[in-house]
């Protein structure tokens, strides 16, 4: 049984994130205790299958024993090492030069974060610091979509565009704009892709009208929405995105933060549709959750010009654990993992939770499926023709979540009645069959 007292220290003393205060020390803390796979123990002695890998990071599953020693090594032979002053460490470094290897196009420059939300941060740093080096500081604005996730730093908040983000901060900056998202079960112009697209195409070219030519520094873009409801884009839409901004001088970035490291497929995303964006995030994947780390890619040309303009000057901009040395062995034991079997994995596992979540499209409640790889939801609706929304559909999906961890299994239960799976990519086939099974038991008791 779980001492009360520690029930009792959380509700004093442990602020979480995304939580209100007041629900909190209501509803009490689930603490875990133990995993190994994609399962997780609770306090209680509760078994729970992950089907959503943390936080969408966990994707090599739990209890790596290599990944493990990794980390352990690291700390004992070298735990900290900062990267200021042209000081470095060897995990830091070959890292960098992995990723560089395994990135698009000319990504060939890594700069590493703590975790995705200063990733996001350092790109708008950067893009300013870029704009200023060619003489064009003007272009100070950025445009991101409608239902974008792109973390919860002070500015990087301001790209995202949940509301529950923005809710009580006050109004987000004047810097930031939204054309609307591709979400091709509700857009207004249909689902037809090549409609969606230009209608996408058209948004982006227009905002940069409104707001001036010379005046936008950058799309930002996930190649899937994740926090958003996982609103998985028709095939071609990043290429056209990508393309359009090339056209309107514009820079293009991807936010991988979710769908990099095997999560759709491939190693990146962008791969799919043969895209180079000019600055590209990850995170969670990257250490599969075993240690804080994020990552900037920033293109060759990018570099070429923040270089130049900045001669020998220092860029002002770096944090004490940048390129941290645990951090890096770990992300370095992790990406063996990916391409020794992991990556394989996830794209089997993959095939079959889509298969199997397509299965769930005849239950009275789901009205649309949809994902790519090992992320996915089910969207549920209460009049499938309608595309009627479930009736107060965050405490249906506070529900939801309750009855599935009831049934030892793990979603994410967004807001507007969206149930998303993001599922360790070491997944066995039994294991999601689990999931799909699991999540029927709980569809059927939401009826
Ligand atoms: N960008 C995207 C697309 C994300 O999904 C997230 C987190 O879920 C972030 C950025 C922020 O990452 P972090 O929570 O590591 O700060």
């Amino acid at each position: 049984m779980l001492s009360n007292s520690l029930i009792e220290a959380d509700r004093e003393h442990l602020l979480h994130p995304l939580s209100s205060f007041r629900g909190h020390e209501r509803e009490g803390v689930r603490v875990m205790a133990s995993a190994k796979g994609a399962w997780l123990t609770d306090r209680e002695g509760h078994r729970l299958l992950d089907g959503f890998a943390g936080l969408w990071c966990v994707n090599a599953g739990y209890g790596h024993e290599s990944i493990v020693e990794a980390a352990a090594e690291q700390m004992r032979r070298l735990p900290y090492a900062t990267g200021y002053f042209d000081l470095g460490s060897e995990p830091a470094i070959k890292l960098a030069e992995a990723l560089a290897e395994r990135a698009p196009g000319d990504l060939d420059h890594v700069y590493f974060t703590l975790g995705g939300s200063d990733a996001v941060d350092s790109t708008i740093r950067f893009i300013r610091y870029y704009n200023h080096a060619r003489g064009t500081p003007e272009r100070d604005q950025f445009i991101s979509l409608e239902q974008g996730f792109h973390g919860s730093s002070t500015a990087g908040a301001g790209l995202t565009a949940l509301k529950g983000f923005h809710t009580g901060f006050g109004v987000p900056y004047e810097w930031q704009h939204k054309i609307p998202s591709h979400y091709l079960y509700r857009n207004p112009v249909g689902s037809d892709p090549e409609t969606v697209i230009a209608a996408s195409v058209a948004a982006l070219t227009a905002k940069v009208d409104e707001i001036g030519k010379d005046r936008v520094a950058a799309f930002y873009a996930e190649p899937i929405q994740g926090s958003g409801g996982v609103l998985v884009p028709p095939p071609g839409w990043m290429k056209a995105m990508a393309q359009t901004c090339r056209e309107l001088g514009i820079l293009f970035v991807a936010d991988e933060v979710i769908t990099g490291f095997g999560r759709t497929g491939p190693l990146f995303a962008c791969e799919e549709e043969g895209v180079v964006p000019d600055f590209m995030t990850v995170a969670k994947g990257l250490t599969a959750g075993y240690a804080p780390l994020g990552a900037v890619f920033m293109a060759d040309h990018v570099y070429q010009t923040i270089a130049d303009g900045a001669g020998d000057v220092a860029i002002g901009h770096g944090y004490t654990y940048s390129g941290h040395p645990v951090s890096t062995a770990v992300g370095l034991e992790v990406l063996k993992l990916y391409e020794g079997g992991l990556l394989d994995n996830g794209r089997r596992a993959g095939k079959r939770l889509m298969a199997g979540l397509e299965s769930l499209g005849e239950h009275p409640l789901v009205g649309d499926v949809r994902g790519r790889g090992m992320l996915a939801a089910i969207e549920l609706v209460t009049d499938k023709g309608a595309k009627t929304p479930l009736p107060a559909a965050a405490e249906a999906g506070k529900r939801v979540f309750d009855r599935a961890y009831k049934n030892g299994l793990i979603v994410r239960a967004f807001a507007q009645g969206v149930i998303g799976f993001a599922p360790p990519l070491c997944c066995s086939d039994e294991e999601i069959d689990e999931i799909v099974a699991r999540t029927r038991r709980v569809l059927d008791e939401t009826l």
